[in-house]
């Protein structure tokens, strides 16, 4: 019996395992540990698939992985690849520094109205891995098309990884801390998801320049397919924020690679596109008192994110940022210095971040206390302002996820933070 080590235990790991063990080989999970003999604990595998969260510069095991690979004495994959090999069908990709969750369930969304059975996968919380698993055991039809939300994290120790078509949203400063080569090499990681793509079927985001002509363009408010064919007016749908507009128009490019222009300009894929709200923690309104709206943007985790949400939010802002430092440049945040009235700062990279920001931006250090990040930026609010949570950094300093720090944040805007 083949022996796979899987490295990493998240969902990724779980799902590789569960592949694993449904192809018939022996699996085990592992994760780095202090005093772990690396080379001896991969010495088993014939295949060692990683999930996306082990990081290459860092963990023994992926580097001991990486030295057997070398000698030819296993197979070293991403948990993506993984599952790709063993999905007989097509697969729709999605990357990008932001937008990718909301772009994958979009897509997702918009062709289960036009009838495909298509499942939103991947980086948003269910693995390929646990679709191909799905399929084995018949849990599912060879007919469903994955909607696949990669990271660029994924898409290292990729070799197949073959997409029918692929989207890149953008491309922005993050994870800088993941990668030697910095912002190029973080950059050239995530276009190779276009490396087995046919050029027609590579989607490039709005912000981007584009090789290939693009077939959703924005005329005013309206977006068009084929150039004459008006698909929506923007102001009728949750989606007419400029970075959102970017998402819908990637995600129906990617649909018009699946389905004909005549199921896109459907009766049945206008509502889903008029339908769909973005998910929560992304500009979220949830509170308003005396004239001030409270957003939360947990999920913006690094500066273009912050970007794309002063963009969207009208008047002055009361800005709360801080958390994780991911070796990010927080500079494209300054030019916004007018439009901040007080930047509430507080978690590991508040330092960082106060000496990104012009000085005319009144500032207060808040440390590690949230709750008097909350109360603080409740303090300098004046009525028709809003209280922006859009923090530009991960949480995982003071929080488990962004969803905790969300709903941290909305609780105490709610209930009442005491500064
Ligand atoms: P991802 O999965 O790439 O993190 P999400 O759709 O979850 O993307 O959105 C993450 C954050 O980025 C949210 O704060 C959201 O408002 C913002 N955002 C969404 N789409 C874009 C985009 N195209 N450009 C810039 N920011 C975006």
């Amino acid at each position: 019996m083949q022996h796979c080590l899987i490295l990493g235990g998240g969902l990724s790991g779980k799902a590789a395992e569960r592949l694993a063990v449904s192809l018939g080989f022996s699996a085990a999970v592992l994760s780095d540990s202090p005093g772990l003999d690396a080379d001896a604990a991969v010495a088993p595998a014939d295949l060692v698939v990683t999930s996306p969260g082990v990081k290459p510069l860092t963990s023994p095991l992926w580097q001991a992985a990486m030295r057997r690979a070398a000698r030819g004495e296993c197979e070293f994959l991403s948990e993506l690849e993984f599952g790709f090999r063993h999905w007989p069908g097509r697969v729709l990709a999605v990357t990008g520094t932001n937008g990718k969750t909301t772009t994958t369930e979009l897509t997702a969304a918009l062709l289960s109205a036009a009838g495909v059975d298509a499942r939103p996968a991947g980086n948003i919380g269910y693995p390929l891995s646990d679709l191909a698993a799905d399929l084995r055991e018949g849990k599912l039809s060879a007919e469903a098309l994955p909607v696949v939300e990669v990271s660029s994290f994924q898409l290292e120790r990729c070799d197949t990884f073959a997409p029918y078509a692929a989207a890149l949203l953008n491309l922005e400063s993050d994870h800088i801390d993941r990668y030697a080569g910095g912002f190029g090499e973080y950059a050239a990681v995530k276009r190779r998801i276009f490396d087995r793509v046919a050029p027609e079927n590579r989607v490039y985001g709005l912000s981007m320049d584009s090789p290939s002509p693009r077939r959703v363009t924005l005329c005013g408010e309206a977006l068009m397919v084929d150039g004459d064919e008006v698909l929506i007016d923007l102001g009728d749908t949750a989606l007419s924020a400029p970075h959102n507009r970017e998402n819908l128009a990637a995600a129906v490019e990617l649909c018009l690679r699946v389905l004909p222009a005549e199921a896109v300009l459907s009766p049945e894929f206008r509502l889903a596109v008029r339908t769909f709200h973005p998910g929560r923690h992304r500009l979220e309104a949830v509170h308003e008192a005396a004239g001030v709206r409270f957003v939360n943007d947990s999920k913006a985790t690094n500066p273009a994110s912050t970007v794309a949400a002063l963009r969207s939010t009208p008047g002055m802002v009361v800005l709360l940022l801080g958390g994780l430092d991911k070796g990010m440049d927080f500079s494209p945040i300054a030019p916004f210095a007018d439009r901040i009235r007080f930047a509430v700062l507080y978690g590991e990279c508040r330092s960082k971040i106060a000496a990104a920001l012009p000085p005319s931006v009144p500032t207060a250090d808040c440390g590690m206390d949230f709750a008097l990040a909350v109360g603080t930026a409740r303090e300098h609010a004046r009525s028709g302002d809003t209280v922006l949570l859009s923090p530009a950094c991960a949480s995982m300093d003071m929080f488990r996820d962004y969803k905790e720090r969300g709903d941290r944040f909305t609780e105490y805007v709610r209930n009442g933070a005491e500064p």
